[in-house]
């Protein structure tokens, strides 16, 4: 813990102890993940793989492949992002030492990669060989009304699943590439936005079947698995068919706050302190999980999940994560992990830590009451037993 020393490396200590949930981090690169294992994160609980193309040179070549009408030119785009791909992976299972490794799918909203700018349409048109007329209409094609409610997610890779082939490929292609005596990492793949059972089977298939290809092609026999973020209401009521095909489940508060509010998560900020004030809102929803409308469907899932798939991890990687309030409902639910942005990694060990002593004595005076109950009953039948 290179963060820390004397006496709060001493409390640090102490709460990892006490803490029973692990602390992941939200890192998408090297340098993030250098700054979570610093804090000393559990591993990394979501790497946002969209987040690794905003560069120029990635996001023209992403941009090709999104808008390529020939498949030879999509064939060519996805050559260009594979290395990359697999050097961000491989960087991630080696900062982690062996630590659980998260990695989602692409989960962009479409417009955030279409080109806007006139000399990004002409370098695109250059790119895909469209006349700019053509590339215009394309574009104009994929624009969408409400991007974040639009082919976002899995939603992209079901339509178009070679993105997806690709990056689930740089998933293995840099376990194997960087083997030591063995695997780096058992990586956890995760696919975003899910709200029909048929989407994760139909891209859990895809990802057993390029697992097997790379398996036969580098000879190395490695593990992985495949979970969902639970971010949508409908993933959260139908969490038993989810767990069912799945290794673990992650909820995604911040796209289930918005839609189970309704509420856009990029402009509620504008007017929440005045709903605050107002006490339309005991507190931002975004800020702290909501019990009786975002908590309650989280606690169906789970009771839904583990009816059908006892044990099946859950964790929670929405900005919730590092907030301690949200912990102390994680813990109670029994959640396996948080995931939260690295700076916030020290807070949740230490709200970890807080929410294990407190739901501890949640359980001691529970069962305090019941032995209290049975006692009285005994009593009471004693006492009916004697006067008869
Ligand atoms: C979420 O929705 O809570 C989540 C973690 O995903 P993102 O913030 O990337 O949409
Ligand atoms: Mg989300």
């Amino acid at each position: 813990q290179p963060e820390f020393s004397g006496a709060l490396a001493e409390l640090m200590d102490w709460a990892d102890g006490m803490r029973r949930m692990k602390v992941r981090a939200n890192a998408d690169t090297a340098q993030d993940a250098r700054v979570a294992l610093g804090f000393a994160a559990d591993g990394i609980g979501l790497a946002r793989t969209e987040h690794m193309f905003f560069e120029k040179g990635r996001i023209t070549a992403m941009r090709r492949m999104i808008l390529a009408e020939k498949e030879s030119d999509r064939r060519a785009a996805l050559e260009q992002l594979l290395p990359m791909q697999r050097a961000d992976f491989m960087a991630l299972y080696r900062v982690m030492q062996g630590s659980p490794v998260t990695i989602r799918l692409l989960d962009p909203p479409l417009h955030e990669f279409l080109p806007h700018a006139d000399d990004e349409l002409g370098e695109l048109a250059e790119a895909t060989g469209l006349t700019m007329r053509a590339l215009r209409r394309r574009i104009d094609d994929m624009q969408e009304f409400n991007p974040m409610l639009g082919k976002r997610g899995c939603r992209l890779g079901v339509t178009i699943p070679e993105i997806y082939e690709m990056q689930v490929r740089a998933i293995f292609e840099a376990l194997a590439q960087s083997w030591a005596d063995g695997p780096l990492v058992v990586p956890e793949i995760m696919i975003p936005l899910v709200s029909a059972r048929r989407e994760a089977t139909m891209i859990r298939r895809t990802i057993d079947g390029v697992a097997m290809a790379v398996a036969a092609e580098t000879g190395r026999d490695f593990a992985y698995k495949v979970g969902v973020m639970v971010e949508t209401p409908r993933a959260a009521l139908r969490a038993g068919d989810l767990a069912e095909d799945l290794d673990f489940l992650s909820f995604g508060t911040n796209d289930l706050t918005q839609m189970t509010y309704g509420l856009s998560r990029d402009d509620a900020g504008r007017f929440m302190r005045d709903y605050v004030n107002l006490e339309v809102f005991a507190e931002d929803p975004f800020h702290s999980l909501d019990l009786e409308g975002v908590g309650e469907l989280m606690v169906i899932a789970t009771d839904r999940a583990r009816d059908r798939k006892p044990g099946i991890p859950l964790g929670l990687c929405g900005e919730h994560g590092g907030d301690p309030a949200s912990i102390r409902f994680c813990e109670a639910a029994g959640f396996d992990y948080v995931s939260c942005s690295p700076f916030r990694v020290p807070i949740a060990r230490l709200a970890c830590a807080q929410a294990t002593i407190l739901q501890r004595r949640v359980r001691e005076a529970a069962d305090e009451a019941a032995r209290a109950g049975a006692a009285l009953e005994r009593s009471g039948a004693a006492g009916a037993a004697g006067a008869a």
